[in-house]
């Protein structure tokens, strides 16, 4: 397992101030230790990406895509090794984190595919004798950001489309999990990626970003994480008019009409809510259900989800790992305790499983009834697995509800006629939705959101637009 940092085409564990612990949040032993860099390695591997930018653009598309195709399939042909490191680092169960890799993999095929189908274009000019053409070119280095909570697949959806446009990429993914970032690096080199091309750098998250943001020559961020840092980085970016994807904080509504199929909606909440303990920026966090079928979808989703096996996500058949940290946990439990005391009726869960030798870090699925918009968990992102339950009136209460808040990512709605369901929906303000569908993430589609939740696309020919700049060329042809 490498745990070092890739810089300038090397593998290097130098580091200007020691080291940062990778901890298994399942039991709480140190895992790895990695470089704690700061400015001066962020510059390095800044300096060679920015040397080596001019050399990627003009590789052929073709040759750049080959790489990222056998990325592809080298990922999914260690599929289980990494679902390994991953479940390692972050928690989440084993099936899981072995769907992410694939759903990594997705993500390399699809930009491999869509930069080779990207091509010039012409525009009929009002001139006569000039010919108007617009072309693509590479963005130019690109940082990237990511979080723990998808350590490979938010590095995947940035890396792919970037590497496949003829950017190079300096990448910092979050200190919890730095390892997955250093997997996938080493597999892009052994699939023939040029060194200089990626560089992973794991340390002070601020100030390798100030060094990176400031200096000019990074061209693009992509930043996945909290609308809090997204604030701060989008200031930074200000300063050299750096281009940016932001995908932050989500809130999404889970509305359930009440011509619903139960069965499915109940399905479909297990599967939205609680995939990676509920730490996904797709969860659902509020339910607005239809006031006739609240007691019956309530009912329901509570013996479903009190019969999900909690244990560390390398034990077989988990379902329900530990939260990254115990400040999560706190986090789960004062929105928990907020909303009981605020007149919501505790169903089931509500506190953490004991498990003997493991941390305190395992928390029960809870489903709490007789929600309101006044509580904490309506007006912000739990990141645990709580289903908090607010029955409605109407449709029309429900999209209130939904939109009021200014996070905007994900949302979903469930109901018994497409027309009607597909009306919902359509009126939702975030960028993603399920309609009767709890897994809408995929890596041909564009995936983002809109007010605090963000801007910018990921996946298919919107996450490669992403990477590429505008060039037009009125062209007065001399040539005879
Ligand atoms: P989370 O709450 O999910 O950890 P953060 O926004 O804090 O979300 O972290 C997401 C990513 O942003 C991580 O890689 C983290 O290291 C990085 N990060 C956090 N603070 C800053 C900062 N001030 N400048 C740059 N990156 C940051």
């Amino acid at each position: 397992m490498e745990t070092r940092n890739l810089i300038a085409g090397r593998w290097t564990d130098i580091s200007s101030s020691g080291s940062l612990e990778v901890v298994d949040p399942a039991s709480d032993k140190v895992i790895a230790r990695v470089p704690m860099c700061g400015a001066s390695e962020a510059l390095s591997a800044l300096n060679s990406a920015y040397e080596f930018q001019p050399e990627w653009e003009a590789t052929p598309p073709a040759q750049r895509a080959a790489v990222l195709h056998a990325t592809a399939k080298l990922l999914v042909a260690r599929k289980d090794a990494l679902a390994r490191i991953i479940t390692q680092e972050c928690g989440k169960p084993l099936a899981e984190a072995a769907g992410e890799v694939q759903y990594s993999a997705e993500y390399f095929l699809c930009a491999a595919n869509e930069i080779q189908a990207l091509n010039e274009m012409e525009v009929a000019l009002d001139r006569p004798g000039v010919r108007g053409v617009v072309r693509h070119r590479a963005v130019g280095v690109c940082a990237a950001i990511t979080p723990w909570n998808f350590p490979l697949a938010m590095l995947a959806r940035k890396i792919a489309p970037a590497l496949a446009a003829g950017c190079t990429q300096l990448a910092k993914p979050a200190e919890e999990t730095p390892l997955s970032a250093f997997a996938l690096a080493e597999i892009l080199l052994e699939c023939g990626l040029p060194p200089q091309c990626l560089q992973v750098l794991t340390g002070d998250a601020k100030s390798i970003a100030t060094t990176w943001l400031m200096d000019g020559r990074v061209r693009k961020l992509s930043f996945t994480g909290s609308t809090e840092t997204g604030r701060l980085l989008l200031r930074q970016c200000a300063q050299e008019i750096v281009r940016c994807s932001m995908e932050l904080g989500g809130h999404a509504a889970f509305i359930i009409l009440a011509d619903a199929d139960l069965q499915l909606a109940v399905q479909g909440a297990l599967q939205a809510k609680f995939r990676n303990a509920g730490q996904t920026c797709i969860c659902p966090n509020r339910f607005l259900v239809h006031e006739n079928i609240a007691s019956e979808f309530t009912a329901r989703v509570a013996v479903a989800a009190a019969q999900l096996k909690i244990a560390p996500g390398m034990e077989a058949d988990s379902k329900i790992g530990p939260l990254i940290h115990d400040a999560a946990v706190e986090k789960v439990r004062a929105h928990v305790a907020d909303a009981l005391a605020r007149g919501g009726k505790l169903v089931c869960g509500g506190r953490t499983k004991e498990i003997p030798d493991r941390p305190d870090r395992f928390y029960e699925p809870t489903v709490i009834a007789n929600c309101d918009p006044s509580m904490l968990c309506f007006e912000e992102e739990t990141f645990g697995p709580v289903i908090p339950i607010m029955s409605v009136s109407s449709e029309r209460e429900a999209i209130e509800v939904a939109n009021s808040s200014p996070f905007g990512l994900a949302g979903y709605v469930f109901g018994g006629n497409d027309k009607t369901t597909l009306a919902v929906a359509q009126q939702l303000q975030c960028g993603v939705i399920g309609v009767n569908e709890a897994v809408p993430s995929n890596a041909r589609a564009p995936f983002g959101g809109v007010k605090w939740s963000g801007f910018g696309r990921e996946g298919g020919v919107w996450g490669l637009m992403e990477y590429v700049t505008t060039q037009y060329l009125a062209v007065r042809s001399l040539d005879k």
